[in-house]
């Protein structure tokens, strides 16, 4: 019946619109071609900088280096004005003038730190915010309904720091996570067997949550099923790809190499880096890492530097690249271990290819997840607040050695429930399928 409907009326034609950055565009891309599978129209939206013929700006000039975590709240304020303005005309020109289409949200970031961010209010008039000190940090919030017996007050956005509970970032998140609850719909790129909790105190607020995820493998799942090949690992990226890097893993023994990489936004200090370097080294075990040009804090061109003069020392023991096949490198036999900073597409992408995690988190909701990651799933390890050499070395030798067994195991366990859910029957294949139905539904 449902093959009838689809065949004889037009497709429904939906608008993907992904903030600018590197982690929305990745899984809205995604989100996009699974609609597309299902014989949807789709029109995606990009900012100049992003794909310079795409056609509207998102207000920041088209050299800004677009890393560090005080850039977004300009950037919202620069997309507010201007991508507005700009997605208005795109609606208006591309069908007529329609009020009342239908809007549904996609939160690209982990529904945890969704429920954080929505619950943010209620910490504050329950007297858990603002946080007294660095003695504080331990205490825990028992104001996050689903979440009492493990987040901490260091495990908060990394705004929640901030004395100032006027803090504009911390009003802005709040703003957005609680209007994205009026929208008709809430996609969230998780699965009911990884966030089933958190998933049912969000369902309070707004009762359409499809929870697909994690998109990467639904999408595999579906062009397997469509065209029998799986989608290009190598596509979709804002850097160029260095494949050389796989060359170099396939040279290596199985589960012996710890990939480290802190995505597209995060900056390192030249003293972070430097500990780090020398706890990778003093851990034997081999690394590849991913340093993206300009990542570096430090005088022009100084940080770079650093990187080749510590990189030439430790030549036979490691691999450097700006920017590598992310997914292709999690699923290459030679990795046993990711070092992370936990943004949430990373995050998936270990869990799914069964990668136990270290994990080092910057900001937004990198907190929350390294804690969901150690302390909830058990798949790793959470460094947080810290970077010392010794530390580092430690984690890198209980993950890769001394633990190595007991991470393998309880990481291949997640990515086995993790993939039954993107397959046939499977909980995130069925949400979407009743996702498409009902977007078919919306736009009769
Ligand atoms: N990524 C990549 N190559 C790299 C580093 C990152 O392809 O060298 C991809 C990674 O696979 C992920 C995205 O960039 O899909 C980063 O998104 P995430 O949500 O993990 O972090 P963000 O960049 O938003 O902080």
């Amino acid at each position: 019946m449902e093959q009838d409907r689809s065949s004889q009326s037009r497709p429904p034609h939906v608008l993907v619109f992904p903030f600018p950055l590197q982690g929305h565009i990745n899984s809205m891309i995604k989100l996009a071609e699974l609609l597309a599978i299902a014989g949807f129209k789709l029109t995606f939206l990009n900012s100049h900088h992003n794909h310079e013929r795409l056609t509207i700006t998102d207000g920041l000039p088209l050299d800004h280096p677009r890393s560090g975590n005080w850039f977004l709240d300009m950037l919202e304020d620069t997309m507010e004005l201007k991508m507005k303005e700009s997605l208005r005309e795109v609606i208006v020109n591309s069908s007529p003038p329609e009020l009342g289409i239908p809007i549904i949200i996609f939160r690209t970031s982990s529904p945890r730190s969704f429920w954080v961010s929505y619950s943010i209010p209620d910490i504050i008039q329950a007297g858990e915010l603002p946080i007294n000190g660095s003695e504080d940090m331990d205490r825990l919030i028992t104001t996050v309904p689903g979440m009492e017996t493990y987040l901490r007050c260091r495990d908060l956005p990394t705004f929640c720091r901030k004395l100032d509970i006027e803090d504009s970032i911390m009003k802005l998140v709040v703003k957005q996570t609680r209007k994205s609850l009026q929208a008709d719909a809430l996609i969230l790129n998780t699965a009911e067997e990884l966030d089933g909790p958190i998933l049912s105190q969000i369902r309070t607020k707004c009762p359409r949550v499809y929870a697909v995820g994690p998109l990467h493998a639904q999408l595999n799942t579906r062009l397997n099923a469509k065209h029998g090949e799986s989608y290009d690992h190598f596509s979709n990226t804002l850097w160029e790809v260095d494949k050389s890097c796989i060359f170099w893993l396939n040279k290596q023994p199985n589960r012996s190499v710890i990939y480290v990489s802190f995505g597209s936004i995060t900056s390192t200090s030249r003293e972070q880096l430097v500990e780090l370097w020398y706890g990778l080294l003093n851990s034997k075990t081999k690394f590849l890492l991913v340093v993206r040009p300009n990542s570096v804090i430090g005088k022009d061109g100084e940080g770079e530097d650093v990187v080749m003069e510590l990189m030439e020392k430790s030549k036979d023991r490691s691999y450097i690249v700006n920017w590598a096949p992310q997914e292709a490198v999690l699923n290459h036999p030679a990795v046993g271990g990711f070092f992370t900073h936990n943004g949430w597409n990373s995050t998936l992408e270990s869990i799914v290819a069964g990668v136990p995690m270290i994990c080092w988190p910057y900001f937004a909701d990198q907190h929350v997840n390294s804690r969901v990651v150690s302390e909830v799933w058990k798949i790793g390890l959470d460094m947080k607040d810290v970077c010392d050499r010794k530390i580092v070395e430690k984690m890198v030798n209980d993950v890769m050695v001394d633990r190595k067994e007991e991470f393998a195991k309880s990481a291949y366990e997640m990515a086995k429930v993790t993939n039954q859910c993107v397959n046939v029957g499977g909980s995130s294949y069925s949400n979407l399928d009743c996702l498409v139905e009902d977007i078919r539904i919306m736009s009769l």
